[in-house]
């Protein structure tokens, strides 16, 4: 039976370790797969299915060239799979029954290095969470350019979100996990969650979390590395020390908002163009764009930090000349991080070590170009940049510039660097022009004009001759070697031993090679440290001198931090749709928020640009605290600690909640988290229910922020009966987006002002969106009648604007169910419990 043979045998105990993984099992010059893995392999790859064996003990096979494996072990990865590649570790000729085979890698979505599959503008995490002695620790690292990053939190909530925060690729969870996080972290990350065992503390590794101090979150760490060492299977010396940080090191911005204010993505197919980063992005090196998008993740919550970037952001856009070298400078840098972690791989060839070098010869250049700027934190930055010389020296005299891809086939390492070497190939050269001699001398001796030197693997070099020439070839000149249908091919004992002097020369060259350019390989490894700090600094540059190419071109300005609550903004723009409208057509709009004034509530139709101008306040937030400079004539802030929205339809059905249910969840956040120091941006509350809940919760929410957190908050709303709040809570303003109604049209003017909104215009909307007409007058008529009869309703119609508390129920001043809403402390209920609430008070209603 197929399944007994000991090659099956030793299949099923490799598989039976590999359970969650695809074995590619190397059979000669194919990977095969067997049984389920056949099954799902040919389903994802599409590649036929075959099978192995005979009758009922035929087992579901399919199989990849060697060759050609690259390509389809990316396609599982890209899928979210596991592959173990087993690899025959002995010659098959030599052994003794089955070949020992054994598994020498595992590549995963978070540990794959090679270039197709890795994305150069963004990190590849692989994230841990564990818990140890009541403290989660969670640790994010990038295989591939050898980033670790830690932090320790004390609720399960904030290790998720800050998981989350990584848009990580892989997560890595202790094996006896609850099925609940493992579950709750796979749906918000969509990441391959892997259970692992107890992780291997190794002495070595300990120095990688010197710079932690609190030795509980080291179980964490080791648990990472410890699968890392696992599924790579080999030392990973370009790992960086750890960095130990703190959530609140950061404006913090939960993964709800984040993806709302579209700062690196866009909300509904998650593309970079249309968000913050595509507008900003003028980094010229994929390092830079790798921290500007981590700046932008993780903007700082420390004045000095930001002020420093914007420091030296102002003198590039003070030095234009200068800004305009380094960047012409940083394009001849190539991805100095991943270059260095594939070093330490050892998956480089000839061609990236070339890379190496003609980065590291910018460095210099850099260095000179930088100190014309003339900023302190620039030349605090140049102290830690060096260019390895001996290493430049090294590479420049040993790597040939046009080497091919292949490391195993020669032609890699330069004349003159190795003598044996250069032996080797004068052999070969002298031993090729004694074959263009020979070649000569035969054809003058017997006047064969077509008369060649050739070689083929099988009978080497060769002497042929076609068989129109035959004639004139003297008797018994040559051996006879191969008979082909026009020709003749010929050998001579001198031409042999000629052959044997160049085939081993070649031979010889070609492993001297291979073995030269594996020290040169090591000796590399020994710079990483050095290139990775380079390649940090470099990386600053990078950001720094886009925010400054960004700001110019965009007419941005810099913006000052105050110690004060307070937010000026004159002639502020949204930075993404403004791009994405003719230029100039975008309304600038001002901003005023301060201690007596911390509330704006907005209305406005539809459409007019009230989720536009918050959402351009975060961001404008968000870019200052990252160090670039903002669009605006002028802007002052204060320094933020969160930001938390509740933007447009953010609505997950994928992860099973309604829209509704979102909203409260951001709420929720919002409510339970905020400080005074925080931003809050708030649309449509309520919206998602029926008026008068959605009201009710929405006057609630605003005045527990008014009185309890006194975070600067911007709320919309359509509901004009909350405009009145502002007689009652001392630091809400009104403000409304100016539209004109024209002879039943109307114009959006996008600007904003000061002041309740008349009315919302709902039908107008509708009207521009094409709807039918008669459905259009009938809702006019339906409008007009509701606004009669609510006149009529109203004993005392309240002006607008007027100091007057919003009454839910006008008949009533002492009802049961009003006088339960008082009781109610909002702020200590779920969403759930809120809803359940609003239920019961409804039916007691009806
Ligand atoms: P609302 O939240 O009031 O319904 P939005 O903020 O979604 O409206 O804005 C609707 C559209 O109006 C935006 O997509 C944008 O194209 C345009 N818009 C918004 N604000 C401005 C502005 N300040 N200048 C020019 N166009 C704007």
């Amino acid at each position: 039976m197929t399944q007994s043979t000991p090659m099956m045998k030793q299949y099923e105990k490799i598989k039976s370790e590999y359970e969650d993984a695809f074995l590619f099992f190397r059979l000669g010059d194919f990977y095969e797969l067997f049984h389920d893995d056949a099954l799902k392999a040919a389903r994802e790859l599409e590649i036929t299915l075959t099978k192995r064996g005979k009758g009922d003990s035929a087992i579901p096979m399919c199989g990849v060239p060697h060759h050609s494996s690259e390509q389809y072990i990316s396609q599982l990865i890209s899928k979210g799979y596991k592959v173990a590649v087993c690899e025959q570790t002995e010659d098959p000729a030599a052994a003794k029954g089955v070949v020992k085979r054994e598994v020498v890698q595992v590549i995963t979505p978070g540990t794959v290095m090679d270039g197709k599959s890795l994305h150069d503008q963004s990190n590849q995490y692989v994230v841990s969470v564990e818990k140890n002695e009541g403290l989660y620790a969670v640790c994010a690292a990038d295989i591939s350019t050898g980033e670790m990053f830690i932090t320790g939190v004390d609720e399960e909530i904030l290790a998720l979100e800050e998981a989350v925060s990584f848009d990580p690729r892989e997560i890595v969870l202790p094996g006896n996990v609850s099925d609940s996080f493992s579950s709750r972290i796979k749906t918000r990350t969509g990441a391959a969650v892997s259970l692992t065992g107890k992780p291997s503390m190794r002495n070595e590794d300990e120095v990688l979390l010197s710079n932690i101090p609190d030795k509980r979150l080291w179980p964490g760490a080791f648990r990472l590395i410890t699968y890392f060492s696992e599924t790579t299977k080999r030392a990973l010396s370009h790992l960086q020390k750890a960095v130990y940080y703190e959530a609140a090191q950061f404006l913090s911005i939960d993964s709800y908002s984040r993806r709302n204010l579209e700062i690196t993505e866009t909300m509904r197919d998650r593309k970079k163009n249309g968000s913050l980063l595509h507008v900003l992005d003028q980094t010229e090196t994929a390092m830079g764009a790798r921290r500007m998008k981590r700046w932008l993740e993780r903007p700082s919550i420390h004045k000095e930090t930001a002020e420093r970037r914007q420091s030296l952001t102002a003198s590039f856009v003070d030095h234009f000349m200068d800004r305009e070298t380094v960047r012409e400078q940083l394009r001849g840098v190539y991805d100095l991080e991943r270059l260095s972690g594939r070093v330490a791989f050892g998956n480089v060839n000839g061609r990236d070590l070339i890379q190496l070098k003609k980065s590291l010869q910018q460095i210099p250049y850099i260095i000179e170009t930088m100190k014309g700027v003339n900023n302190s934190y620039a030349d605090e930055l140049l102290a830690s940049m060096e260019s390895p010389e001996p290493l430049v020296q090294l590479l420049d005299a040993s790597i040939k510039e046009n080497c091919p891809p292949s490391i195993t086939e020669g032609n890699l390492i330069k004349d003159g660097y190795n003598d044996k070497l250069d032996e080797y190939r004068s052999a070969m050269t002298n031993g090729k022009s004694w074959l263009a001699e020979l070649e000569a001398k035969e054809k003058e001796a017997t006047g064969i004009k077509s008369m060649k030197v050739g070689f083929n693997k099988v009978f080497g070099y060769y002497i042929e001759v076609s068989r129109a020439n035959l004639k004139y070839l003297p008797e018994g000149r040559y051996e006879r070697k191969q008979t082909l249908s026009n020709a003749e091919r010929y050998i001579t004992p001198e031409l042999k031993e000629k052959e044997t002097i160049i085939l081993e020369a070649e031979e010889k060259a070609e492993k001297l090679e291979y073995d030269l350019f594996l020290t040169v390989r090591e000796k590399v490894k020994s710079y990483i440290h050095v290139i990775q700090e380079t390649a940090k600094t470099l990386s600053i540059i990078d950001v720094l001198q886009s925010f400054a190419e960004t700001a110019e071109t965009c007419h941005y300005v810099k913006p000052s931090f105050t110690d004060e609550r307070r937010i000026e903004l004159e002639n502020s723009r949204h930075p993404v749709v403004e791009q994405t409208i003719d230029a100039g057509e975008y309304v600038a709009n001002d901003l005023l928020l301060h201690d007596e004034r911390e509330m704006l509530l907005i209305t406005g139709p539809n459409m007019a640009g009230k989720s536009t101008y918050m959402r351009q306040l975060a961001l404008i937030v968000v870019m200052a605290q990252a160090g670039s400079f903002v669009p605006a004539d002028r802007a002052v802030l204060p320094m933020f600690d969160h930001i938390f929205t509740r933007i447009g339809a953010a609505d997950d059905l994928s992860q099973g909640q309604s829209t509704f249910m979102v909203e409260m969840l951001e709420t929720k956040q919002a409510v339970e988290r905020a400080t005074s120091s925080s931003l809050i941006l708030l649309d449509e509350i309520g919206r998602g229910t029926s008026t008068y809940d959605g009201m009710a919760l929405a006057q609630a929410v605003i005045e527990f922020i008014h009185n309890e957190i006194r975070a600067m908050t911007l709320f919309s709303t359509h509901y004009h009966e909350l405009t009145r709040l502002s007689g009652e809570l001392k630091r809400l303003r009104n403000v409304h987006v100016s539209a004109r109604e024209e002879n039943g049209s109307l114009t959006f003017l996008h600007k904003v002002v000061e002041g309740a909104a008349d009315k919302s215009y709902g039908i107008h909307v509708a009207k521009l969106a094409d709807l039918p007409s008669g459905l259009i007058s009938r809702a006019a008529e339906i409008l007009t009648s509701l606004e009669s009869e609510s006149r009529d309703r109203r004993a005392d119609p309240p002006e607008d604007n007027a100091v007057q508390q919003l009454s839910l129920f006008p008949e009533e001043k002492n009802h049961p169910v009003l006088d339960e809403l008082k009781k109610t402390d909002l702020m200590q209920m779920t969403p759930l419990q809120a809803m359940q609430l609003i239920d019961d008070l409804q039916r007691k209603l009806k």
